[in-house]
Parts: C-alpha cells; structure tokens; sequence
C-alpha cells in the first residue's frame, strides 16, 4: 500500500515554513485507515501488550483502534486541563510550540507493558513527553508507533532506546 497518495502535505501550516502532512485525506478513506490500523496491529500482536497509550488529539484515531484490535486498553494521554481525575503532568516542546501534557494517575498500574501509539513522530517532543508520564506510572514501554515518521527532524534519536514502528517515512 502507498500510503503517500494518500497523505497531503500542506505548505506553511500552522506557520510558515512548516510541510504539514494531513492525514486527514488518508482517515478518510476506509480501506485504506484500515489497512493502517491492521498493518500496526499485526506488528504487534503476541507482544504481550497491556494497554495503547496515545497522545491527544490524532494519537486518539491512531491508538484507539490499535487498542481495538490488539484486544486491550486504551490510555488517552491529555493537554493540561482536560482529565477529569487525578493527574500526573509533564512539559514539552513541539516542532512548533510548548505545552504540558497529563494522564490519570491511575490510567497504567506498575509492570503493565504500554505501546505508545500516534499519527506522526517529528522532533520526538511529544513522545518524550508521553514516555516520562508513562515511567512516573511504572509502566513498561513496549514501543512507540507510528503512521508517519519525519526521518529529517530526527526524533529517533531523542528516543534512543525505544523501539520505533513508522508506516511511511519522509
Ligand atoms: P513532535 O513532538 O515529535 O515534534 O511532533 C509530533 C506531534 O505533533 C504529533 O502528536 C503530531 O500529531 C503533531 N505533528 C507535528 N507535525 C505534524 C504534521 O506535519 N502532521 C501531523 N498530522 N501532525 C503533526
């Protein structure tokens, strides 16, 4: 499958200078999210996966339907301010911006093996992020996956020991 046909990059969005990749042309079409979320999900299942962790908003479209179809939890990882119980926190920088993200503190028991999961890796900011929220729990990071990696930002090195899954690559 090529999934860059069915990807479109939008020049200087959210600021100038930026090739955003909209994944929404490829969500679009049915045969084709599927066969993402089934390619993912073949990957790794029998990894004794307890539970999809993903980062809001589009690390929801990708994980909620990994964790469907691997049979096992979801964990939304959340901006500042938006989980109603009690939360852990921690900050990052975007390609493009800072912010804070946050988890239930009781979202992920200790031992429990977490695939990370979300539509694009770039500077790896926000991965880093979701893996220390992730280790504050005592949760144990299986791997993190990915619709789309951008190979120039270099994120993979950010995330050394991490196991990086990545659909297509830019
Ligand atoms: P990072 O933290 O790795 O620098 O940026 C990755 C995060 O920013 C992901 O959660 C992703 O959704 C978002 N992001 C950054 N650039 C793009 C892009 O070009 N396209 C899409 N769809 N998301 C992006």
């Amino acid at each position: 499958m090529n999934y860059k046909e069915h990807i479109r990059v939008i020049h200087d969005f959210p600021q100038p200078g930026i090739r955003f990749k909209d994944i929404t042309t490829l969500l679009n079409n049915g045969a084709v999210y599927k066969q993402v979320i089934d390619t993912l999900a073949d990957h790794y299942r029998g990894s004794g996966i307890d539970l999809v962790a993903g980062p809001e908003a589009r690390g929801f479209v990708i994980g909620a339907p990994l964790a469907y179809a691997l049979g096992v939890g979801f964990v939304p990882i959340r901006k500042s301010g938006k989980l109603p119980g009690e939360t852990i926190e921690a900050g990052y920088d975007l390609e493009y911006g800072k912010d804070k993200l946050a988890v239930h503190k009781d979202a992920i028991l200790p031992g429990q093996r977490v695939l990370i999961a979300d539509d694009l890796l770039a500077t790896g900011g926000t991965i880093s992020t979701t893996i220390n929220l992730i280790n504050q729990l005592g949760g144990d990071i299986v791997g993190a996956a990915f619709l789309i990696e951008l190979i120039y930002l270099n994120g993979r090195d950010k995330l050394q020991d991490l196991d990086v899954f990545s659909l297509v690559q830019y």
